[in-house]
């Protein structure tokens, strides 16, 4: 059953995008006081809901890279891989582009970005995400933004993973204190670049779907883990917590209870997103 109403009510705090708008309509609306709630049909709602419960699946309309990016996605993203290899996982979590430049060059193991490579990273990274299907904001305008790793406390028995210091570290203690041991920090701060590699490994793994891996992933500069998000699971419950089994733990339960679920990504979000039940929203 849709939630017509209630998902209604969301767009109209939503700075509602093109997406929901097709090019005839607005055509014919242009010079006109627009309501989108007029123009979004019963079947674009299920068609859209459908999607997002079976996200990691392609669907009719979806975006893909072409076969030339393609290769250059693969070459980008084996040397990123080298760059993580390189420094550690946890290092990797804070770099930023000029620091990931620099790395390249001065390390033969990992090998100069082509400048394929850095155009491509660039065109990813300034696209529009709603060409694809993502309707997030971006908290981070400019590829070249850095992560102060003053600002920052390395969390420990999270494999490296850090918060910010202040609201991120201080939302995580209190999970900690009143949740519980049981409840872990399953990812922290994410660079440009961490995002980077995740979502381009999305791409890859979905054979060059933007719009599959967008829906469960934030593209480069759209993810709020790069300002203070972070995302909490149980310990010992593995590949489980990033899925809506999450939901059913006790730990989630808890969280629930007490309040620290303020989720990002809710139950039929309108941003082309799938449901994240285990990510903390903090408030900046
Ligand atoms: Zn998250």
């Amino acid at each position: 059953m849709i939630k017509r109403r209630e998902f209604l009510k969301n767009i109209t705090a939503f700075s509602f995008s093109s997406y929901f708008i097709s090019n005839t309509v607005y055509a014919k609306t242009a010079g006109k006081i627009f309501n989108p709630k007029d123009f979004i049909s019963d079947k674009y709602l299920k068609d859209y809901i459908h999607k997002m419960k079976n996200f990691d699946r392609p669907h009719k309309g979806d975006v893909y890279i072409s076969i030339e990016d393609y290769k250059t996605l693969i070459s980008t993203l084996k040397r990123l891989k080298r760059i993580q290899n390189t420094v550690g996982h946890g290092h990797f979590y804070l770099l930023g582009l000029d620091e990931t430049i620099n790395l390249s060059k001065n390390y033969p193991r990992i090998g100069k970005f082509t400048k394929k490579e850095l155009d491509f990273i660039e065109n990813i990274f300034y696209k529009k995400s709603s060409t694809y299907g993502f309707y997030g904001n971006k908290p981070l305008p400019k590829i070249t933004s850095k992560i102060n790793k003053c600002s920052t406390i390395k969390i420990k028995h999270s494999y490296g993973n850090y918060l910010f210091k202040g609201p991120a570290f201080e939302t995580y203690l209190k999970i900690k204190k009143e949740v519980g041991n049981k409840a872990v920090l399953t990812s922290g701060i994410r660079s440009v670049i961490k995002q980077f590699y995740l979502f381009l490994n999305k791409v890859y793994r979905s054979n060059g779907n933007l719009s599959m891996a967008s829906r469960s992933l934030a593209p480069p500069g759209y993810s709020y883990h790069a300002i203070g998000d972070f995302d909490i699971g149980q310990s010992g419950f593995g590949e489980a917590n990033f899925s809506v089994r999450f939901t059913n733990t006790p730990v989630y339960k808890k969280l629930n209870h007490l309040g620290f679920i303020n989720l990002r990504y809710t139950q039929n979000n309108n941003l082309g997103v799938r449901f994240e039940p285990w990510h903390v929203k903090v408030k900046i």
